[in-house]
């Protein structure tokens, strides 16, 4: 099982024992958190992997060091997570100036994207297409219901669904994850955040991820383990992960 977005952090006081999973990918929120993030991955070569980025409603904007993060780091797996956010009070011109930057450093060093769009996918979309050479990229937590779904896909043969732990309670979501073909869906815990049952109320970790593997299994008629030979092969072939 690989969890394709974790915000694992001393500061969240998170768990680093990953004993259930094989990779997790550790999206960035600031300069800060992506900066630990590549620390972490150092220090946990065989389960971590960094993401630089900065979440739309988060005020950084140094994308200069964000340009030095990745040209130091060619192990980095993503950009993001990136895109844009209008569930709380925001200011467009400020996130979409934050989003085409780092889509601009996704395409200059050939990386996926991870999109963090909140009340604003076809508005992401609609930016997304102004970059025709960008790798490919997650909408991550999909919150997009299933009529969005195909435009995401059409980007290009690169882009993926992300599913989070909300698929075990949301019975709207199962309607999403079956109109996503199967080699286009990834599955993450965003922990801490967004515990699956039957652990809610609980800490979300990594290794939670299983759930959700269990649950899009059940919804696909397939077994545990055929669910994971998909989805682990979706989630190396976007990140590169060998
Ligand atoms: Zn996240």
């Amino acid at each position: 099982m690989i969890d394709t977005h974790s915000h694992l952090s001393k500061r969240l006081n998170t768990t680093f024992e990953l004993p259930t999973i094989s990779k997790v990918i550790l999206a960035g929120s600031n300069l800060e958190d992506s900066q630990e993030n590549i620390l972490l991955a150092r220090q946990y070569p065989k389960k971590i992997l960094a993401a630089v980025g900065i979440h739309p409603q988060e005020n950084d904007k140094d994308f200069e060091l964000l340009d030095k993060l990745l040209m130091e780091n060619p192990s980095i797996v993503a950009v993001g997570e990136c895109g844009l956010d209008f569930s709380e009070s925001y200011i467009l011109r400020d996130e979409e100036i934050k989003f085409r930057a780092q889509i601009s450093l996704a395409d200059k060093y050939h990386k996926p994207l991870i999109i963090h769009a909140r009340k604003a996918v076809d508005e992401s979309i609609a930016i997304l297409h102004d970059y025709k050479k960008v790798v490919g990229g997650v909408f991550h937590c999909f919150a997009g219901g299933k009529k969005r779904v195909p435009a995401v896909l059409a980007l290009n043969e690169n882009w993926f669904i992300g599913i989070d732990g909300n698929i075990t309670y949301e019975i709207g979501l199962e309607e999403v994850v079956k109109s996503v073909p199967q080699d286009r869906l990834i599955l993450e815990t965003d922990s801490p955040f967004l515990t699956p049952v039957p652990h809610r109320g609980e800490q979300n970790k990594p290794d939670f991820v299983e759930f959700i593997y269990r649950k899009v299994g059940t919804i696909w008629g397939k077994s545990f383990e055929e669910t994971e030979m998909i989805v682990d092969g979706n989630a190396k072939r976007l990140f590169q992960i060998i």
